[in-house]
């Protein structure tokens, strides 16, 4: 496709320096193609991709951070339950520690049996105690990791509020080239034939970019059907400017 991009004469005044002038159909087929670059650009930017991914990221993370918490409850509730077991224990001990020294049991068998008692209470309280600590201590390596999760969600949410600025920057940028393009594109189908233009949109949808192409006469079209030399002869004789049919592919061949 000729790219007519730095010509600078937008309206074909069907002169004798041909040149200079473009079809206002290759030109509104330049600019319908620019166009879709554009958008397309504008729907994949980089950013758009990685506030995607920094969004899935911060949904995990959310889920981690609530998995932490929860986790950090309930082992702080067990750490709680543990203290409060040893503690009705170690009351119990020390009733019947009072009891042992009180001097109302006499008997050396009794007495054994309440040391016995006494010392497996001690025992079981000593026990509980250990797991209070342990849970204590898994609590704090959990807060450790809340943290950790809370920091990492603290950044990822700066570089959302980055990205977002940086996207709705290149947004604008493109929606300012793509304003100029559509203001081109008023000015060039005002200058070409309202039938031409029409046609040229509907086939745009099979052909794309080359949808109108200009005449050759070596090559007729430019399609890998080669136009007839009967056909290329009656292409030749139409006026410059008309717009033709390929009869082998159907784009719009421009005279
Ligand atoms: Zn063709």
């Amino acid at each position: 496709m000729p790219d007519a991009g730095q010509r600078d004469d937008e309206s074909p005044d069907g002169g004798d320096d041909r040149s200079d002038t473009v079809h206002p159909l290759l030109e509104i087929q330049r600019l319908d193609t620019e166009t879709e670059q554009l958008r397309h650009r504008r729907a994949n930017l980089p950013q758009r991709q990685d506030l995607s991914a920094i969004r899935a990221e911060q949904g995990e993370q959310q889920r981690q951070i609530d998995t932490v918490a929860l986790q950090r409850i309930e082992v702080l509730t067990r750490q709680k339950r543990l203290e409060d077991e040893a503690a009705i224990i170690q009351a119990k001990a020390d009733v019947d520690d009072n009891r042992l020294y009180s001097g109302e049991i006499t008997a050396i068998r009794d007495l054994q049996a309440l040391q016995d008692e006494i010392a497996g209470l001690r025992s079981r309280q000593g026990m509980l105690e250990e797991r209070a600590i342990e849970a204590l201590v898994e609590a704090e390596e959990l807060s450790e990791q809340a943290d950790s999760l809370e920091a990492q969600r603290k950044f990822n949410e700066e570089r959302v509020t980055v990205l977002e600025a940086e996207l709705a920057s290149a947004e604008a940028a493109i929606d300012e080239q793509l304003a100029a393009l559509s203001t081109a594109r008023t000015e060039s189908a005002a200058a070409a034939e309202t039938a031409a233009v029409a046609r040229y949109e509907r086939m745009r949808e099979t052909f794309g970019p080359s949808t109108a192409v200009p005449f050759d006469p070596s090559s007729g079209c430019g399609c890998p059907h080669q136009m007839p030399a009967v056909e290329v002869a009656r292409i030749k004789r139409c006026t410059e400017g008309e717009v033709l049919d390929c009869a082998e592919c159907g784009r719009l061949v421009l005279r």
